[in-house]
């Protein structure tokens, strides 16, 4: 197959500014698929309605996703990058798929419990659908695969399973069945070195923080827990700065802390400070691209809304086929 033969959808709730676990557990990966595939990266600003208990930061928090995706290397020329909302063909999909999805389904997802166990006085009809509208998001532009970790892959293949009951009912082949890519999505921790790096954790580290920030968040990292004093012995084994010498820092400088670390050679301070020299320099590129596209924001918001346009054209296309396939008169 050629590069742009396939088509790849993927999507994230408008969460602000993104830190290092967005960045290596999801745009990353958006970024390389584009040499690939014919991307499409949509916030799902809808989805985020179903939990949301104010709005009041929706629209800053989209535009401030849309400028880290652009600024670490989405390229809209050829990616359909757009607002879910912006887009109202998918909640038309939405309501038709609803029909060929049973209760008991929606109910019994792990995923369905996990939210009425976390946010049991806001159980909405939009959180029980949420499976279906993800369904519509991944149909509407008739995905070929979509890429997910592997605690996502469920979701998919809840939305192959919608597609093979439409197209049994209404006797057509319309819809497509997107095949479930598995990325290896690393388990990126907070600097707390326990839970994973999320912003209602504050554990998080921003990559459009400042150099300074980063070095002061990075120097608030737990280290192995064992290592008490400089003079102990440490395991990088179970360090969580290690983890991130691992992606940032040269090889050789892999290979010193991991031996240093084991005879006291390296103290902790030394070993994070040279982690977030590290960290701030691979950022360079970003923080300037990012800085660069935020002194016009529109241009942010135009390529959002082109996005919408194109990917309006692509729904319409796909809706008229779903439309016939039902027989609405
Ligand atoms: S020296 Fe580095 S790798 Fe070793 S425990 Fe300290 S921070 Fe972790």
């Amino acid at each position: 197959m050629t590069k742009k033969s396939v088509r790849s959808f993927s999507g994230a709730r408008p969460t602000g500014r993104q830190h290092l676990g967005n960045y290596l557990g999801a745009i990353k990966n958006y970024v390389a698929l584009q040499d690939e595939a014919e991307c499409i990266y949509c916030v799902v600003d809808l989805h985020a309605l179903t939990t949301m208990e104010t709005t009041q930061n929706l629209r800053e928090n989209t535009y401030d996703m849309a400028l880290d995706w652009l600024a670490a290397g989405i390229r809209p020329e050829e990616t359909i990058v757009y607002i879910q909302s912006h887009v109202p063909q998918v909640t038309e999909l939405h309501m038709i798929l609803s029909m060929v999805t049973p209760m008991g389904k929606l109910t019994d997802l792990p995923t369905f419990k996990e939210k009425v166990r976390n946010h049991p006085q806001n159980v909405n009809y939009g959180l029980l659908g949420y499976p279906v509208l993800m369904a519509s998001d991944i149909l509407l532009p008739k995905a070929n695969f979509v890429p997910v970790g592997v605690d996502q892959a469920p979701h998919i293949e809840f939305a192959r399973e919608i597609v093979r009951s439409f197209n049994y009912r209404y006797n057509t082949n319309v819809l497509v069945e997107p095949e479930i890519r598995i990325t290896e999505v690393p388990k990126v921790l907070g600097i707390d070195g326990e839970q994973k790096m999320s912003k209602s954790l504050n554990n998080e580290i921003e990559l459009a923080a400042t150099p300074k920030e980063t070095t002061e968040r990075v120097m608030m990292m737990v280290t192995d827990p064992q290592r008490k004093r400089r003079s102990d012995p440490g395991d990088p084994d179970v360090c969580n700065v290690f983890t991130m010498h691992k992606i940032y820092s040269s090889p050789e400088e892999v290979e010193m802390v991991n031996t240093e670390c084991r005879r006291a050679g390296i103290g902790c301070v030394e070993c994070k400070r040279l982690f977030a020299k590290n960290l701030n320099e691979n950022l360079i590129p970003f923080r300037a691209r990012r800085e660069e596209l935020d002194k016009t924001p529109d241009t942010i918001w135009d390529i959002l809304d082109a996005g919408a346009k194109k990917m309006r054209l692509i729904a319409d296309q796909t809706m008229s086929e779903v439309r016939q396939a039902v027989g609405l008169p």
